[in-house]
């Protein structure tokens, strides 16, 4: 047993002070795993997300003004915290969201990650001087931080949502207001225990649980935020871009996805197996950027959909915690029923189960890991985000055909695909329309590397300097009179 209690707070964080909501109401954080309840946070409102806004706004002046080395001081050390209490904050994750522990442990890892990047990258992001136009005049540009930012977080990756945005927001001088999934708070809540420990300055970064209407209603009609950063569904994201027009906010948004993964007959077949493997199953299929739809050209289409049915038929379902875990459960029964009716969908209309398709036999949010054989283009997984483990498999012939297929979506988040032709890896790279693209890859996610998705997948980029640019404004001077 790892002792993480130490890192649980039941209440918010605002202004440097631990409360309760004011009318006294609290969430049950459930494990998926067994059904009980770990804790209860407050199930805030309107009242106190004003009051942390209104916390941010007021520690805005001194921390924007803090030198870039205090700042890239207090991210480090943020990062050494991180790194050493990862497998606490890995368990909490296990505990609320029930993705595997090793899965748990790589996510805290890659928040630790992106928290030394933008400690790091801050420390270039200079302005520019500009070759005057003019005799005796000088012209620069100078970058700012955008000032009170709100950052809201889904529960599929509760702790590395927030490390893309707290990481570069913290680093850009700016300060946060925090509305964690009220699936997996804990793990937003803990961003501010952290906070508190590398030495932050109260009201720097404030967390606020509960009602993701009244809050997120708040955050974006409130003038004093500055900028909504968003990780979550495409629907949740067109309603706060069309609630933050009001005020003229920034936004950036990571919204959902559908991601093609194709195999060509000349791949090479085990990788592709692997990489479809990991691509579906990681968080049990409940990732934006997890194959949604596997495209396998005709020649191989057999032959994958045997080996990849052996590889997924033995996957190990269990909690998280439970050694050797590879899926753990479902988040919540929703979820389960959707995946039920999905399935149930494609079977009407022609698929067949390769391996999997009911309730595993553990009981609960558990569900067998699935592959359906002949998927076609009318079933609802062709079109929906799946976020459950389940793997259609579309048949395919020519390049051109998989390529329209692949497009066909509103969403353009990630793609994958499997060759060993050159030419017709840089011919998909030119023609599919996402935002990320691995070929011969699954793993492709780090800090230096920007994400984010194309059409309805979302607007700006996490990551590289791109995931710092958005929370910087540039702020052009002209000096005259010199000459
Ligand atoms: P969601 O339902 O959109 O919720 C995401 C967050 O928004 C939660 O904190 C939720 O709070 C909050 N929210 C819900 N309604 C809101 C409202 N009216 N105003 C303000 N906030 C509101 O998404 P989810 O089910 O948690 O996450 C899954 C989705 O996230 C998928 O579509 C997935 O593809 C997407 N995702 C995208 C990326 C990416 O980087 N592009 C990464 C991970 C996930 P409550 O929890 O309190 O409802």
């Amino acid at each position: 047993m790892i002792d993480f209690s130490y890192l649980v707070r039941e209440t918010n964080l605002v202004g440097g002070e631990w409360i309760s909501a004011d009318e006294g109401r609290t969430i049950d954080v459930l494990n998926p795993a067994t059904g009980e309840v770990v804790a209860k946070v407050p199930d805030c409102g309107a009242a106190e997300t004003r009051r942390a806004i209104e916390a941010a706004h007021a520690a805005f002046p001194t921390y924007s003004a803090l030198s870039v080395a205090e700042r890239a001081r207090l991210m480090r050390k943020l990062h050494e915290l991180i790194v050493e209490h990862t497998d606490a904050l890995a368990a909490i994750l296990t505990t609320e969201q029930g993705k595997p522990f090793a899965e748990a442990k790589a996510e805290v890892g890659s928040s630790a990650a992106y928290v030394l990047w933008f400690a790091e990258e801050i420390r270039r992001a200079g302005g520019s001087v500009i070759p005057s136009p003019w005799e005796g005049r000088k012209l620069m540009t100078t970058r700012h931080p955008v000032g009170v930012v709100a950052a809201i977080t889904p529960w599929n990756f509760p702790s590395s949502m927030l490390a893309r945005k707290l990481g570069p927001a913290l680093a850009a001088g700016c300060t946060a207001v925090v509305k964690p999934a009220s699936a997996t708070p804990l793990s937003g809540l803990v961003w501010g225990v952290l906070a508190e420990m590398a030495g932050f300055p109260k009201g720097v970064v404030n967390i606020v649980t509960g009602s993701a209407r009244q809050i997120g209603g708040e955050l974006t009609s409130n003038p004093m935020v500055r900028k909504i950063t968003f990780t979550g569904s495409t629907e949740i994201g067109r309603q706060l871009l069309r609630d933050s027009a009001a005020t003229v906010k920034k936004v950036s948004m990571e919204l959902g996805g559908n991601a093609p993964f194709i195999v060509f007959d000349d791949a090479d077949l085990d990788r592709a197996v692997e990489g479809a493997l990991i691509a579906k199953f990681r968080n049990a299929g409940q990732t934006c950027i997890c194959s949604n739809r596997i495209y396998v050209q005709s020649g191989i289409y057999d032959r994958f959909v045997e080996r990849f049915s052996e590889r997924v038929a033995a996957l190990r379902v269990a909690p998280g915690m439970e050694e050797g875990a590879e899926q753990g459960p479902l988040v919540d029964a929703a979820a389960v029923e959707k995946v039920e009716e999905l399935i149930g969908d494609a079977m009407k209309k022609g698929a067949q189960l390769a391996t999997g398709g009911r309730r595993h036999a553990r009981g609960g949010l558990f569900f067998e890991p699935t592959v359906l054989r002949n998927a076609s283009p009318d079933m609802r997984v062709t079109s929906e985000e799946i976020f459950g483990p389940v793997a259609p498999v579309y048949r395919f012939d020519t390049d051109d055909e998989v390529i329209a297929a692949a497009n066909d979506t509103i969403y353009g988040l990630a793609a994958y695909a499997y060759t060993t032709s050159l030419p017709r890896a840089f011919r998909l790279q030119d023609r599919l329309e996402y935002g990320l693209f691995g070929i011969n890859e699954v793993l492709i996610v780090t800090p230096e590397a920007p994400f984010g998705g194309m059409k309805q997948s979302g607007l700006g980029r996490e990551g590289s300097w791109q995931g710092l640019d958005d929370f910087l404004e540039t702020k052009y001077t002209c000096v005259g009179g010199l000459s």
